[in-house]
């Protein structure tokens, strides 16, 4: 369609001129104009269309444009587009109301946030205040946001060009089998070696200096990292020992990811805080939140908590996760996103079977990791952690061949993840499995 070529050219053509990007070297980014999308897919200006099995970053719950999603953004808008934190407003009270219903027992208030980063910023600073301690503990493989405190606290390489960034943060190693830090075979004995670490690290900074230890329950980006049985509970139990707060950050697994409401319920864990942000509304309007235990809450009743958003609890944000939380309700996604999860576990088993590139898969719910090999035997990886450039240039060829596919791959460092919206269907999932074999063809050719 030459029209929407056109507009897409523009679109393009002001996008290179004037858009800033994220995490991009300015002069090396093409990116795709975008000219709509509805549910598991999202096409441009020349019909090339992309089943989303990234959620694009794995925010998208309910996928793009869902009509209930829409009404209430536009009933809202209509009735009260924003109000100032100050006031009480139907939407964030009962958006408040219905996240407090659904978060483990006792964390029964929410501090509302923009978006992931500065919901950890707070959740850090209520711990500080409220244990009178300094020290965050936070694990390497993490990504925690991109402001200055979030992205010291994110193990990953991000934090790396943004160092010193804030004082009092150290990083540890959390369970992972496959390439295990602790030199351990086996889940349980991963599980004790890196509780034993954890409470090595809190001995030797100084128990009484701690005042958090902040971990994804499933960690995302950094590679689909579900901690074995026990570890979570092991975490609790350190943290109640020595008068540490735990802090969940559910940003990525919150709200139906995993097929549970919080990731850290697969476990029966309690935090004392949890921070959500991208499914909790699927990214209509920014949302994020710090969900409080009693007593953290109660420590702010007398003294002011210093902390605030000119958005915090905005309307529309808050309309759309009210209605988000029905629609899972009612179109029954937890239940589905756990067995889909089964079926996935059973799929991804055969698929690496078939590609000797897939050194292994892991995952649960609907968020799943492949991690790509060039030997099975010695687990080198495809590429080298944080490759760039050339040293990249198999994962590059491996997601170009996905997106050649109309399927739209989440990549990080060797590892292609799999992350549809909740609601996708039986046959979009099988049409994005049959994409994601055909380019494990590809990566067999680099197999040793
Ligand atoms: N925490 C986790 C686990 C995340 O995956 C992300 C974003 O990817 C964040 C925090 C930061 O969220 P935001 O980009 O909304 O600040």
């Amino acid at each position: 369609n030459h029209e929407f070529s056109t507009v897409g050219q523009r679109v393009r053509d002001d996008d290179r001129r004037h858009v800033f990007h994220s995490w991009s070297a300015q002069g090396h980014i093409d990116p795709i104009p975008v000219a709509g999308a509805s549910g598991s897919w999202f096409w441009d200006y020349d019909d090339n269309q992309y089943l989303d099995f990234s959620s694009q970053l794995v925010n998208q719950n309910l996928g793009h444009s869902h009509p209930r999603l829409v009404r209430a953004l536009q009933e809202q808008a209509e009735q009260l587009a924003y109000i100032a934190p100050s006031f009480a407003a139907e939407p964030r009270s009962t958006a408040a109301r219905m996240i407090a219903e659904r978060a483990p027992t006792g964390l029964d208030q929410v501090f509302f946030t923009n978006g992931g980063a500065d919901a950890n910023e707070h959740a850090v600073r209520m711990a500080r205040l409220y244990t009178g301690r300094h020290k965050v503990l936070s694990t390497y493989r993490s990504y925690h946001g991109a402001t200055t405190g979030a992205v010291t606290l994110t193990g990953d390489p991000r934090r790396w060009s943004n160092e010193p960034g804030m004082p009092g943060v150290v990083h540890f190693f959390g369970p992972y089998l496959y390439r295990s830090a602790f030199g351990a075979d086996n889940e349980t004995d991963e599980c004790r070696l890196a509780l034993q670490h954890l409470e090595q690290v809190i001995t030797l900074e100084g128990s009484d200096t701690v005042a958090a230890v902040l971990l994804e329950s499933v960690v995302g980006t950094n590679g689909v990292l579900v901690p074995p049985e026990g570890y979570l509970a092991g975490v609790r139990e350190l943290c109640d020992r020595y008068g540490i707060a735990l802090i969940c950050d559910e940003v990525m697994v919150g709200f139906g990811r995993l097929g549970h409401w919080f990731a850290c319920d697969a476990w029966s864990v309690t935090p004392d805080l949890i921070t959500f942000a991208k499914g909790v509304n699927s990214g209509y309007v920014p949302l994020g939140g710090v969900v409080i235990a009693r007593d953290i809450a109660d420590h702010f009743a007398a003294r002011p908590f210093p902390g605030g958003l000119t958005y915090s609890g905005h309307p529309l944000a808050c309309a759309v996760a009210v209605e988000h939380i029905k629609v899972i309700e009612d179109e029954q996604l937890l239940p589905r996103v756990r067995s889909l999860g089964t079926r996935l576990h059973a799929e991804l088993t055969a698929l690496a079977e078939r590609h000797p590139s897939v050194g292994e898969i892991r995952g649960m719910g609907l968020m799943w990791a492949l991690e790509l090999v060039r030997d099975r035997e010695s687990r080198e990886p495809m590429v080298p952690f944080n490759a760039t450039g050339e040293a990249n240039q198999p994962m590059a060829t491996i997601t170009a061949s996905c997106r050649d596919r109309g399927v739209w791959p989440f990549q990080h460092f060797n590892r292609l993840h799999i992350c549809p919206p909740l609601n996708i269907s039986d046959e979009e999932l099988s049409h994005g499995l049959a994409a994601y074999d055909e380019a494990l063809k590809v990566a067999d050719e680099y197999v040793a």
